[in-house]
């Protein structure tokens, strides 16, 4: 759960983090070895959909378009607003506008 979450919302940060995390002594030039970090965000395998999401998650989330909450159909998060369709990804929800499936996608794509 914790994991999940930091996965969502500091992908960005950890990179930072971890390069800190290594410190920790009197040599202060410790950062300038790790100027390629960041280039190694590269997932081994494309993303399928669905995997399990964790309720208590499921449960937080929101559509960020008009912040109402979503129901999961099938391997999509749906909200009841707008009806945009939010990708699950290995278990990850993808809570994107832009990754989103219009409506319309969705009744062509899930029909
Ligand atoms: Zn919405």
């Amino acid at each position: 759960m914790k994991r999940l979450l930091l996965l969502l919302l500091a992908a960005g940060g950890a990179a930072l983090w971890w390069k800190n995390r290594g410190g920790g002594g009197s040599d202060e030039s410790a950062w300038s070895q790790s100027e390629s970090a960041g280039a190694g965000d590269v997932a081994p395998d494309p993303p399928k959909l669905g995997g399990d999401v964790d309720a208590e998650l499921l449960a937080i989330l929101a559509c960020p378009l008009d912040k109402q909450p979503v129901t999961r159909q099938g391997n999509y998060l749906v909200c009841q607003v707008c009806q945009r369709h939010y990708p699950i990804r290995e278990g990850i929800p993808v809570m994107l506008i832009d990754e989103a499936l219009t409506p319309e996608q969705a009744a062509s794509a899930t029909a």
